[in-house]
């Protein structure tokens, strides 16, 4: 049936070293029908980073105007950047019948939580500290009171996963892949989703 059906808004969550973009990437690579919403961001591009790509890279006063006019369905100063999602961005690809990922900290999932009640919001977890602590070290040259404070902020963060709807831990790439996609399938088999059909289905008969 081709209607005006709109795709359903997930929120994916992880500390990082979590693996979570290499994931989502993978994702989103091999469905056409799912998208990850751009974010705005006031950092500074990391080689290879594209605008409008991989985010929409605005200096500070931009950001803060964007603030101001209430563009952002969820905006939070993560690491001393600004991050946000735009309501406009979000309810574009939602309403050409797409999925939307949206990859944001636990500050933004909470917000989304509670403007979009019918989000779905995952969160992705390491499958033990010992193998987020070798992923954090693994990254290169952080010394260990680096890879340290990132591991106790991991797990401030990791305590908010009981908050979420689902939670994959991604152990393996195929499979947290998979676990991923199930939970996206089955969300669109929920009567919500299935509103529209319904209606058609009484319509016609
Ligand atoms: P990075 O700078 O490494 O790309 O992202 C740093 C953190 O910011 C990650 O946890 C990422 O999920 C989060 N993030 C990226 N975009 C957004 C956003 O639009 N809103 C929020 N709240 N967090 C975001």
């Amino acid at each position: 049936m081709h209607s005006k059906k709109k795709g359903n808004i997930f929120i994916i969550t992880a500390a990082s070293g979590t693996g979570k973009t290499t994931l989502i990437s993978r994702l989103v690579n091999n469905r056409p029908d799912i998208r990850v919403s751009v974010s705005h961001t006031t950092r500074a591009p990391r080689p290879g980073e594209i605008h409008g790509q991989h985010y929409y890279f605005i200096d500070t006063e931009k950001f803060e105007s964007l603030i101001q006019e209430g563009a952002f369905l969820e905006h939070a100063k993560v690491f001393d950047n600004y991050y946000g999602t735009s309501i406009e961005g979000v309810n574009q690809l939602s309403k050409q019948g797409y999925d939307v990922i949206l990859e944001i900290d636990v500050q933004g999932a909470e917000q989304v939580r509670r403007t979009l009640a019918d989000a779905c919001s995952i969160f992705i977890l390491p499958p033990s500290f010992k193998v987020l602590a070798d992923r954090l070290r693994g990254r290169g040259t952080e010394s260990e009171e680096v890879v340290n404070k990132r591991l106790s902020k991991a797990r401030h963060e990791i305590e908010q996963a009981f908050l979420f709807d689902y939670v994959v831990v991604n152990e393996d790439l195929t499979t947290a892949e998979a676990d991923l996609l199930h939970i996206i399938k089955s969300y669109r088999l929920k009567q919500p989703s299935q509103q529209l059909f319904i209606e058609n289905l009484l319509e016609n008969s």
